[in-house]
């Protein structure tokens, strides 16, 4: 090596060591704020981990290497940290800030963790009344998700608030009001920021609500605007000219039932179109007979893309994935914003795999279709309009009270599991359950009720005949069920045909964004429960909700990880990040007691022990250790493994990691035996039950 080499070693190094030195903030000093500017700026260094998709386009790609395809087999637990009792699915992805995870648990319990010891900072209880927000939650007592902001964690609230929390000390700062339970909503999803606004949608479309989101003052709390989706009551006058035009695209009888329209899921944001994006669910009731309208109704501005100005909520152009929507095909699916070259062109697109089979791709700034194609089995239409992306609708999917199968089913064949996008490829890896179907009826009895679930659909043709299955899903839904008569014909599927074995269940595809096509796939995971990020290690780290961790190449999709973390269920999206320059994988995980009648009766076990000290670097590898927390709640069920859930777990891997993971050989008992366990009718119950929004 000589001289001048030795020089440039050295100031690679010192870019090295100050890259290294830079995350996370040692004891003393000032915590850096996050702003506007840093929330712009997310995910280009991949040392934190600042908002919900990591990007403000959503992206969930991180430039991280460290961890790459030679060397991730060597991935280790460094440190476990109990969660607490559970009470549903980890669907929250974590966040990570001047050396803190932070994350959000059923029952919107936050909490804080120191990220080098695994220690517990701070946890808030916003102390739900379990008793009167639980019958009012259609689809799971989950959260997906908080945002950081001007040193607070925002944190949404199932029945209905909006708080800011210290993030030092969990104390709260403000809290808000978004909405009510006793008005049927609730809140799921994770609140975003733009521009100084904190911007949070409703969930409850099953119920008879009115679909909105709203912004609100990120640093004071204070109320800034609200848009709703659908037009509302009919006898009370319009609250700007999109209501107007949404309204004649509906039945008055429709606007009496509430609409839908529940934004739950996918929001982006593009700071230089200066463009908010917003997606929507299902109209309701389910079929357009039960809105009493004919079928020229598109039900405006329900299972859509909608693109706002963050500044006053104004609409900017609107996209309807679904017009007339009648199979519960909420278009809330994550929203993904990339730039990209198509036919020479350099184009700003939003994406988005639709729960109804078609991969969009669309003009973010004009809101102009670009192209469609179907990610998976498709019979519900036979494609997309080449120029306006409108669905060629199969006229035999406006079902009657006749049971017809149709694909996608309710649960999608993409859902909330996010999919992240690696520009080194041009591929969105994206959880997908592509083989799904459903059997449609509407109910011929159907009656509207306040304040209860009017999907409008008949559940005798649930499954294959399940009538216990049925019955619970009538029982929870207030639908009427009936014994199914023999079932139409499905219409011709469209959509990429499995290779031999390799299409039953979830899948992870591999999709080529520009050229719309499949370019490799893996078994295991679904449109719902865990997710995916990509990183410039050439890596997909997959969480898989059977509480596998798995990693594959990003080109060429070779599985080079696969561990079972021992959570068994309620698996949350990976995210990764740096710290004292090691790059580290986290993810939550575990469900605990399920909330009686969803599979669980008892009351939640307590609060989980103390995390495991980490091990020390180079020591021998403790021996397997009891589970911590476990304790067998009767009845609990994780999702269609079996055996008792095990208590929601905060993991973080690390390249050489030795902590022993929680109840290794057990989980593996158990998802031997599980699956034989559950008819699959059951399942199918319990996964449209789950999944619907
Ligand atoms: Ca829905």
């Amino acid at each position: 090596m000589n001289i001048r080499n030795v020089a440039l070693w050295t100031s690679l190094g010192g870019l090295f060591l100050l890259a290294w030195v830079v995350p996370g903030v040692a004891p003393g000093q000032q915590p850096r704020r996050v702003d506007d500017a840093a929330l712009r700026n997310a995910g280009k260094t991949g040392e934190e981990w600042l908002s919900y998709g990591l990007t403000p386009g959503e992206t969930r790609y991180s430039p991280l290497n460290q961890i790459n395809a030679t060397n991730v087999s060597r991935l280790g637990l460094n440190w476990l940290y109990e969660i607490g009792p559970g009470g549903g699915n980890q669907e929250g992805t974590l966040l990570m800030s001047n050396g803190t995870l932070y994350g959000i648990t059923n029952w919107s319990i936050v909490y804080a963790v120191d990220a080098r010891t695994g220690k517990e900072k701070w946890r808030w209880d916003p102390e739900v009344n379990h008793a009167a927000v639980q019958p009012k939650v259609c689809c799971g007592i989950v959260n997906r998700g908080i945002a950081a902001y001007d040193g607070n964690i925002i944190a949404p609230v199932i029945d209905g608030r909006l708080v800011a929390l210290n993030g030092e000390t969990g104390k709260p700062v403000w809290e808000a009001r978004v909405a009510y339970t006793q008005d049927n909503y609730s809140i799921t999803m994770a609140p975003r920021i733009a521009k100084g606004k904190v911007i949070i949608g409703v969930s409850g479309a099953e119920y008879p609500v009115r679909g909105f989101f709203e912004a609100h003052d990120a640093k004071t709390g204070q109320f800034a605007w609200r848009f709703y989706t659908v037009p509302g009551d009919p006898s009370k006058p319009f609250e700007n000219e999109d209501m107007r035009r949404a309204a004649a695209t509906w039945s008055t009888e429709g606007m009496k039932m509430g609409g839908g329209g529940t934004v739950w899921d996918g929001m982006a944001y593009d700071p230089d179109a200066n463009l908010f994006y917003v997606g929507t669910g299902n109209a309701g009731p389910w079929p357009q007979d039960a809105r009493k309208q004919g079928k020229d109704k598109d039900n405006l501005y329900a299972a859509s893309i909608l693109a706002v100005n963050p500044d006053n909520g104004k609409l900017a152009w609107y996209f309807q994935m679904v017009p007339g929507d009648e199979w519960d095909y909420d278009s809330v699916q994550q929203l993904l914003l990339a730039d990209v070259t198509i036919k020479g062109q350099q184009r700003k697109v939003i994406m988005q795999a639709n729960k109804n089979g078609f991969y969009y791709v669309i003009d973010r700034v004009t809101g102009k279709f670009i192209s469609g194609q179907p990610f998976a089995q498709v019979t519900w239409a036979r494609g997309l309009n080449e120029e306006t992306g409108k669905p060629i609708i199969n006229a035999e999917s406006y079902y009657g009270t006749q049971t017809i199968p149709l694909a996608p089913g309710p649960g999608g064949a993409h859902n909330w599991s996010p999919m992240s996008f690696n520009p080194a490829t041009g591929f969105v890896y994206l959880p997908a359950s592509p083989g799904g179907s459903f059997n449609f009826a509407s109910d011929p009895n159907f009656k509207f009720q306040e304040g209860r679930q009017n999907m409008g659909i008949a559940f005798g043709g649930f499954g294959r005949g399940g009538a216990a299955a049925a019955g619970d899903a009538a029982n929870a839904t207030g639908a009427t069920p009936v014994t199914p008569p023999k079932p139409l014909p499905a219409p011709p599927a469209i959509g990429p045909v499995p290779p031999e074995g390799n299409g039953r269940g979830g899948v992870l595809l591999a999709w080529d964004v520009v050229n719309q096509k499949e370019r490799w796939r893996a078994q295991g995971g679904g449109g719902i429960g865990g997710g995916t990020v990509s990183t410039a290690g050439n890596l997909v780290f997959q969480v898989i909700p059977d509480g596998r961790l798995v990693a594959y190449t990003a080109d060429k999709g070779e599985k080079v990880l696969d561990v079972q973390t021992g959570l068994r269920g309620g698996m949350g999206p990976p995210i990764t990040y740096m710290l004292d320059g090691k790059q580290y994988v986290a993810l939550a995980g575990g469900q605990g007691a399920l909330p009686a009648g969803r599979g669980g009766a008892a009351p939640p076990p307590a609060p989980g022990g103390a995390a495991p000290a980490p091990a020390a670097p180079g020591g021998p590898p403790p021996p397997p250790a009891a589970p911590a927390g476990d304790a067998p709640a009767a009845g609990g069920r994780g999702p269609g493994f079996g055996g008792p859930p095990v208590t929601p777990k905060l993991l973080v891997f690390v390249l050489d990691g030795k902590a022993p993971l929680p109840a290794t050989l057990r989980s593996r008992q158990h998802l031997r035996v599980g699956p034989l366990r559950a008819p699959k009718v059951q399942r199918e119950a319990r996964r449209v039950a789950e999944s619907i929004g």
